[in-house]
């Protein structure tokens, strides 16, 4: 789905489908660097992950696994709680692993804290993220970001994965929700 496709109900795109595919190519050169001979296991988290996943891996120039977890954080809307509960857990023993946590987006940081912490008690090697997204002004808890993406405003944004209401999925671009939409 294009820009135009939805247009009336964003308010501003802020990362065009080709700013977004050159910023997974530099994550990707970076990833490379880093894990060097270290074969990392990809860790999505479902739903919002599965495009920077799909496109990350695919840049990749090394081998990697993947496996997915879905997690809830309690509340529906457009707000986080932190409260987060493990709806499809890992299907990988993680013990001396290399993790990269792939994110779509860090709002406040409380579901990928507590994400972190819970895959680093399962005995991996390492457990770092990579986050497409990140929205400075929203944190509540600081959480490393070892490979990101894009800083943007703290404002609800869909496309890429990221949803309203499970809509927008399928836009190309990152782009902010027009209020009219949610209120
Ligand atoms: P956090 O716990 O960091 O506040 O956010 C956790 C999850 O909330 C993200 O993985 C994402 O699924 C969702 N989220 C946070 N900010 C946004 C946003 O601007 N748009 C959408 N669609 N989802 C968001």
């Amino acid at each position: 789905m294009d820009v135009d496709d939805v247009r009336g109900d964003l308010a501003e795109v802020l990362l065009t489908e080709q700013q977004v595919r050159e910023g997974i190519v530099r994550l990707a050169r970076r990833i490379e660097a880093d894990y060097d001979g270290d074969r990392p296991l990809l860790v999505g988290v479902l739903k919002g992950a599965v495009m920077v996943m799909a496109d990350l891996a695919r840049e990749l120039r090394v081998h990697v696994d993947m496996d997915w977890m879905a997690v809830s954080s309690y509340g529906a809307g457009t707000r986080s709680s932190g409260v987060v509960r493990i709806l499809k857990d890992l299907d990988t023993d993680l013990t001396g692993r290399h993790v990269l946590i792939v994110e779509d987006i860090v709002d406040s940081g409380l579901t990928l804290s507590w994400l972190l912490a819970n895959l680093e008690s399962r005995g991996a090697a390492s457990v770092r993220v990579c986050a497409l997204l990140r929205k400075p002004d929203a944190a509540r808890i600081v959480v490393p970001v070892s490979y990101l993406g894009f800083d943007i405003p703290n404002e609800f944004v869909v496309g890429y994965g990221l949803d309203y209401a499970e809509r927008y999925r399928n836009l190309k671009a990152v782009a902010v929700l027009a209020p009219h939409v949610y209120q």
